[in-house]
């Protein structure tokens, strides 16, 4: 027997729940976009790219603080210095933002700046971290471990749903395989299963699945055809002297066109792009 028949069919199952953050729907007929830089280098780094994206129709800021870096060595975020401009940042682009927290120390000065919290890939599996989120009152983006089975994906946002946290949206962000060429796999499977098999929206994250700008907008809009509820999506000024991430970074004018191919396609996907 596949052990993926082993999943709890609910019989919630097939319905996705709707998970609003800042107003912003996921899991009904609107498809949100999430948009922003790998990582906030300063505050008008944030701004113009903010107000670039919000200008090209995502509905959600995206950006990093503390950075989960492979090596000790690459940038690490702005860190504590971020907190002090993001609240006149974010007053200024009339947008939240969702970022990653990477320490249960961090809810506290997270909470009053982001609209959701980003489990990354790498902590996944952190079950203190995820059940501390599941007692916040803030929707949570769990990512999928890269090496992790769908199985374990879906249970890992049950240590959210059990604290008592049901606004959870599950982030398909590519898993590790033999390929080389691309930087992850998107796993497409992973999408529809979980749309099918468990209550949560399912966004995707074609950046880091695929690690390559000019392979991203393809990527995505092969997840908004698969049934994604949304994207979050990394984009930068110049890609060329990102902190982090530049390679699979979307320009300002890749990322404009990208969402007018994704107006074209989502009316007929019973889809109606989200607007902030
Ligand atoms: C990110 O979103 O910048 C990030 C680090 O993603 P992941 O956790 O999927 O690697
Ligand atoms: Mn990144």
């Amino acid at each position: 027997m596949n052990s993926n028949s082993q999943l709890n069919h609910s019989p919630a199952a097939n319905m996705t729940r709707k998970v609003v953050v800042n107003g912003i729907e996921f899991g009904g007929s609107a498809f949100s976009v999430i948009a922003g830089p790998c990582s906030i280098e300063s505050e008008t780094h944030l701004l113009e790219t903010g107000c670039a994206v919000k200008k090209a129709g995502a509905s959600i800021l995206r950006g990093g603080i503390w950075k989960m870096r492979t090596s000790s060595d690459s940038f690490q975020g702005i860190g504590d210095e971020a907190l002090e401009f993001l609240p006149r940042a974010l007053r200024t682009l009339e947008m939240g933002i969702i970022s990653e927290i990477t320490d249960i120390r961090q809810i506290e000065v997270l909470a009053p700046l982001v609209c959701a919290y980003q489990v990354g890939s790498r902590n996944m599996h952190n079950y203190d971290l995820l059940k501390e989120l599941g007692r916040q009152n803030k929707p949570v983006l769990l990512k999928r471990g890269f090496g992790s089975l769908i199985d374990e994906w879906i249970k890992a946002a049950g240590y959210v749903e059990k604290g008592g946290n049901p606004n959870i949206m599950l982030c398909e962000r590519g898993i590790r395989t033999f390929e080389k060429a691309t930087r992850n796999t998107l796993d497409i499977n992973a999408v529809v299963f979980a749309k099918k098999n468990s209550p949560y929206p399912v966004i995707v994250d074609p950046s880091h699945a695929v690690g390559i700008s000019a392979l991203v907008s393809d990527v995505a809009m092969a997840a908004a055809a698969a049934g994604a509820d949304g994207l979050i999506i990394e984009v930068h000024a110049r890609p060329d002297l990102a902190k982090s991430d530049g390679d699979q970074a979307l320009n300002f004018e890749q990322f404009d066109s990208l969402m007018k191919r994704l107006e074209k396609i989502l009316p007929a996907l019973d889809r109606k792009l989200t607007h902030a």
